[in-house]
């Protein structure tokens, strides 16, 4: 990317399979452009609504095994609009602390009674859902169980077939919001829960189309009947614009090469465990990351501005992350790998954050820079 100027190497992006600029993604954004238009002029029910639009949910839903998707104008509206819909005031929904502030505002907007365990517990997890579980009988209310399929600041898998399973034995609904693993992670590139062996354990499966496959927007997989329910009363999908026709299509046109090219999500794994592998040799810890988002944990929020502007000085992009996106003094370099990152890219960069990393750290002596946990 260029800053100011000047060309830079970009280790922040959700370009994760470097398909934004891909040359048949933009060639179907024009021609959609030329054919259809470069607004859709309206919400999907009045007349919004495209053969492209269409064209473009049957693929997703073929693509990962799901009766219907119906697509939504960004993810944090899918998801709003999807527990908004779901979740009657009063039903309980089970939330992990780490979760999406899309999951935690639909939640608000749903005025659902939120129950949260601790990131990733499982036998938090095996406490909780009983509980809301015989609250929910009591009442006749519904129970959903919400989870990232990875998480956005940590780079960490939800341990989905544990939670699934648990999710399955009380009758919860299990809402994945699985906007970075959704073609990036799977053998297929199906995600999360396909990696890990757990699609059937997923109830709606919400995807964007904003990160891995380039373009905008995002999308909800399940049943025809929950497709049926959101279009009919999803708040976030009827009083809004639908997404314009070059969006659609480039979105489209990138989930075919998602499809035929199976070698750049293996090369974006590749490439993140070679910058995690990189930055351990250098004594800089990454858990608890297990995918293309990697975390370097600092602390406090003036190191970690000083040293991504000094990684920026370097020629390396690599963004400050500070609360409320994250927890207080747990500020963070969030590193994202892209397919097409080369090997001496990441070790160039692994290279530079080892040595700005304590410069950065002794500027501020006596102030709390780096978790001992972490490091
Ligand atoms: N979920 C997660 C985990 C995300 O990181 C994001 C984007 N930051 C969203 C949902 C929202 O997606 P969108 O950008 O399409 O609104």
């Amino acid at each position: 990317m260029i800053v100011e100027g000047r060309p830079v190497i970009h280790f922040a992006s959700s370009n994760y399979l470097d398909l934004a600029h891909h040359p048949d993604v933009v060639e179907a954004a024009a021609a959609a452009g030329r054919s259809h238009g470069c607004a859709a002029a309206g919400s999907r029910l009045i007349c919004g609504n495209s053969d492209l639009h269409e064209d473009l949910e049957g693929a997703l839903a073929e693509f990962l095994g799901a009766e219907a998707s119906l697509a939504f104008s960004t993810g944090y509206m899918a998801i709003v609009g999807v527990l908004a819909t779901l979740v009657r005031p009063g039903d309980i929904v089970v939330s992990d602390s780490l979760n999406h502030a899309s999951i935690i505002d639909g939640c608000r907007l749903a005025r659902a009674d939120v129950r949260v365990f601790p990131h990733g517990s499982v036998d938090a997890l095996a406490e909780l859902l009983p509980v809301a579980a015989a609250d929910a009988a009591r009442q006749g209310l519904r129970v959903v169980l919400a989870l990232d399929g990875v998480y956005s600041m940590d780079g960490d898998v939800a341990p989905l077939p544990a939670m699934a399973r648990l999710a399955r034995n009380y009758e919860a609904i299990v809402l994945l919001d699985d906007a970075h693993g959704f073609a990036t992670l799977g053998h297929s590139g199906r995600g999360a829960a396909e990696l890990l062996g757990a699609e059937d354990g997923v109830d709606v499966h919400i995807g964007t189309l904003g990160k891995a496959l380039g373009s905008f927007g995002a999308f909800v997989a399940g049943s025809s009947r929950l497709r049926d329910l959101l279009v009919n009363a999803a708040r976030t999908f009827l009083f809004t614009c639908a997404l314009s026709p070059p969006q659609v299509a480039a979105a489209r046109a990138a989930l075919r090469i998602v499809q035929a090219e199976p070698l750049r999500r293996t090369r974006l794994q590749g490439n993140a465990a070679r910058l995690r592998a990189r930055l351990a040799a250098h004594g800089i810890a990454t858990a608890p990351s297990a995918t293309h988002i990697v975390p370097v944990i600092v602390g406090d929020n003036e190191s970690t501005m000083q040293l991504s502007e000094r990684l920026l000085d370097r020629g390396y992009f690599a963004q400050g992350i500070r609360h409320p996106s994250v927890p207080h003094a747990t500020a963070r370099l969030r590193l994202t790998l892209m397919a097409t990152h080369s090997a001496e890219e990441i070790d160039a960069l692994a290279e530079a954050v080892a040595e700005e990393l304590p410069r950065a750290i002794e500027r501020r002596p006596g102030e709390r820079s780096a978790d001992p946990e972490r490091r």
